[in-house]
């Protein structure tokens, strides 16, 4: 295009009129540079710009020749390209360049085509009819509208990469108006200045200035509707990407709650399968796991798994003794070891306290179950370090295999517990269940229902045992027996009933209300007789009862409020309960002792004493269990037994008791090793207490047993065996 415009520029400066210079073309030549500079127009939504040069253009044509338009048309390109650099408008040189060659160019193209068309000069048209005047106007505005908008469409399309077509269309199609209108008011212009009509060159100048202003405000108008357009659009682009943030923003949040909400939910749900202390598996996550070994055993009848029930020995001692922190420190240890003990596959839970489950999967047999018991009994018993010291502990387990039979998971583990109280019954480490099991566990679960009803219902009596003095066959007190005064069965023994209530803890109630029941009876005997003021009253207390450390209180208060003489009140315990734990018991003797009562060891000989131990229990008398006393007879091992315990009585400054005294032969024994009390069928049975308001009533009755040279017979020390006094 450049070269083009410059051939047609080289081709103007070697043609052009020099005689045709004048003030006119001046001033033709300065008005369209200066209307071009500031009287222009950008179309809307365009980069074209309309002056009214255009039109001046065309008139300089008509009046003084092609070579004057396109020197001005050149000119006012350039003046009007200078224009936008002074306003700041990044325009190139070359671009300068190129606007310059498409004036030139197009104005250059218009003077050939009007020349070929009408085939007369320019300047002279306006010698032409009004028709043939009108017709070379409109070839003149088309001409000129089609080669400029043509040229500018390349450019413009090779810039934007948009078609031809596109561009033309978009960008120049409209100002085919403004040349329509140019080539008019350059036509109208001509005709006025040839027919002087000044008046009538004024209207022409005053309605082109009408005109050309109308279309101005026009086109401002549209541009600030436009630019109102815009302004609303960027608003609304701008409410519209607030949104999408606020949007993104509550999303971001609720995304965050749910993930709060999830992390709270999995917690939740890790704190209702897990136990605190441990973090194991509780019930809950076990049963469910056991449920779906049920399942598989359903499906596949081979397969075969086991549960193991575990429960720590003596573990109520260690947490009562040693205190909460200490215990909660074993039951940890426990868990590690046994945590360490099983495969992938298998679980371990803690459910309460000291109680452990487990499943055994893939097992091939009973053994399997036993190998594994009896590893855990190896690994609990080694000793655990805690706190400084060595705490010992064992364990009790029940073992129940699972199988299809099995409907819920809670059954195979409550026979897995009937094993385990059956191991820590029979002191073995572990028993497996067996259904026989069952049955006596469904019995004794009605039996600990009966003596609730039973204590509820006051049918607990007491009963009471004379106990004698064997130098001078008087009455020294009465040991207190608990029976179950049952609607249907009658009286029932203790011994089938104790055990339940010692295993529920119902113990506790019973004891200390036979305690209390059997202080307020001897209390009113004593008040009856002055004779019954040195009566004792012995009553039992289970070793359950015994490791309680709220006991000593308990009985402070029973015989506070009972107002009965301490020295009047002996406690029995068993051998087992003091030595379980010797060294709390020693401590729990003393606190008893200083309340005043006596205290003394049931049933000595069945357990397993240490000798060592003993000396240091602050005891007053030891009670020969009746196995011994029943089948004590000259020579026998039973014999030597009492004499032993006698003898080791009488080095420990102890009294001792015989029970079970049923014959005067075992009598005259019993005081020939000078024992000196003695209890037993002989004297009386157990009975209720208004049949011992009649032995009261007679309380010589039993020196009537021995003849009378025998009365104040009784051995004075030990050399004197049972050897003799049979000869
Ligand atoms: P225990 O404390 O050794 O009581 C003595 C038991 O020997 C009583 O049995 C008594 O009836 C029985 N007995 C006494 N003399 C003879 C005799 O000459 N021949 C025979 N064959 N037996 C005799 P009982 O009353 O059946 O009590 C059994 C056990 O039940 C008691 O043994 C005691 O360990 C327990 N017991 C009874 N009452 C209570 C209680 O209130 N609390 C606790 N913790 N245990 C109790
Ligand atoms: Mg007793
Ligand atoms: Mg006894």
């Amino acid at each position: 295009m450049i070269p083009m415009g410059v051939f047609v520029l080289v081709w103007t400066g070697y043609n052009f009129p020099l005689d045709k210079i004048n003030t006119g073309m001046i001033a033709l030549s300065v008005v369209t540079v200066f209307f071009s500079s500031f009287l222009r127009i950008q179309l809307p939504r365009t980069k074209i710009h309309l002056t009214i040069s255009d039109a001046l253009v065309f008139l300089s044509m008509l009046i003084y020749g092609s070579e004057t338009a396109i020197v001005l048309a050149a000119l006012e390109s350039l003046f009007t390209s200078l224009n936008f650099r002074n306003k700041g408008i990044t325009i190139k040189p070359k671009t300068i360049c190129l606007n310059i060659a498409i004036a030139a160019v197009t104005t250059f193209a218009t003077a050939i085509a009007l020349k070929l068309l009408f085939a007369v000069p320019v300047e002279t048209v306006e010698s032409l009819g009004n028709s043939q005047f009108a017709l070379t106007l409109t070839a003149m505005a088309l001409c000129q509208f089609l080669v400029n908008s043509i040229c500018v469409s390349i450019f413009i399309s090779i810039k934007s990469e948009k078609s031809l077509w596109e561009v033309w269309n978009e960008y120049c199609l409209n100002a085919l108006v403004i040349y329509a209108a140019g080539a008019g008011f350059a036509g109208v212009s001509v005709k006025a200045l040839h027919q002087i009509d000044m008046v009538l060159f004024a209207v022409v100048i005053g309605f082109a200035s009408l005109l050309f202003m109308t279309y101005r405000r026009y086109v401002d108008d549209v541009k600030q509707t436009a630019a109102k357009a815009e302004q609303a659009e960027r608003e609304r682009a701008e409410q519209a990407e607030k949104h999408v943030e606020e949007l993104q923003h509550h999303i971001a949040e609720q995304e965050k709650t749910s993930e709060a909400l999830r992390e709270s939910r999995e917690r939740f749900r890790h704190a209702a399968y897990h136990d605190t202390l441990t973090d194991l598996p509780n019930r809950n996550k076990f049963i469910e796991t056991l449920q779906f070994q049920i399942e598989k055993a359903k499906h596949n009848p081979q397969y075969r798994f086991a549960v193991l029930f575990l429960d720590l020995n003596r573990f109520k001692t260690i947490n009562e003794s040693l205190g909460h922190s200490v215990g909660d420190q074993l039951i940890l240890h426990v868990a590690h070891r046994l945590m360490n003990l099983v495969g992938k596959k298998d679980l371990v839970a803690r459910f309460s306290g000291d109680e452990f489950a487990i499943i055994l999967t893939k097992i091939s047999g009973a053994e399997d179950a036993a190998q594994f018991a009896e590893l855990i009994k190896q690994k609990i018993s080694s000793p655990f370090t805690i706190e400084g010291r060595q705490i010992f502990t064992s364990v009790s387990i029940g073992i129940a295999f699972g199988n299809a039979l099995y409907k819920q998971a809670e059954d195979v583990l409550r026979d897995a517990d009937i094993a385990m109280y059956h191991a820590k019954e029979s002191k073995h480490t572990y028993e497996i269940f067996n259904p026989t099991m069952h049955a006596r566990a469904v019995t004794l679960l009605q039996l600990e229902t009966d003596l609730r009803h039973a204590i509820e219902r006051n049918e607990l009596i007491v009963y009471y045992q004379p106990i004698i003095d064997l130098k001078n066959m008087q009455l020294r007190g009465f040991e207190a027996l608990m029976r179950w005064s049952h609607p249907q069965r009658g009286i029932v023994p203790p011994n089938e009933f104790i055990p339940v209530s010692e295993e529920t803890g119902l113990i506790i109630p019973m004891t200390l209300w036979i305690l209390r029941e059997s202080c307020e009876q001897l209390v009113k005997w004593q008040q009856r007789n002055p004779l019954n003021g040195l009566l004792m009253i012995s009553v039992n207390l289970s070793g359950k009862h015994f490791a309680r450390p709220d006991l000593v209180q308990q009985v402070k208060q029973i015989l506070d409020e009972t107002k009965i003489n301490p020295k009047c009140v002996k406690l029995e315990l068993t051998e087992s309960a003091v030595m379980d734990n010797a060294e709390t018991a020693i401590e729990m003797l003393k606190q008893l002792r200083a309340l005043g009562v006596q205290l003394s060891i049931d049933d000595f000989g069945t357990g397993y004493s240490s000798l060592s131990y003993l000396h240091r229990f602050p005891i007053d008398m030891l009670k020969v269990d009746r196995s011994f006393v029943s089948t004590m007879e000259e020579g026998t091992e039973n014999g030597e037994i009492v004499r032993t315990i006698i003898s080791l009585a009488k080095t420990l400054k102890l009294n001792v008791v015989a029970e079970g005294i049923e014959s005067i032969h075992q009598l005259h024994q019993l005081r020939v090793l000078g024992c000196e009390y003695g209890q037993g069928f002989l004297f009386s049975r157990p009975i209720p207490s208004h049949e011992i308001d009649k032995i009261l009533d007679d309380r010589n009755r039993w020196q009537r047993i021995l003849p009378e040279s025998n009365l104040n017979f009784m051995n004075q020390g030990d050399e004197i065996s049972l050897l003799h006094l049979s000869q």
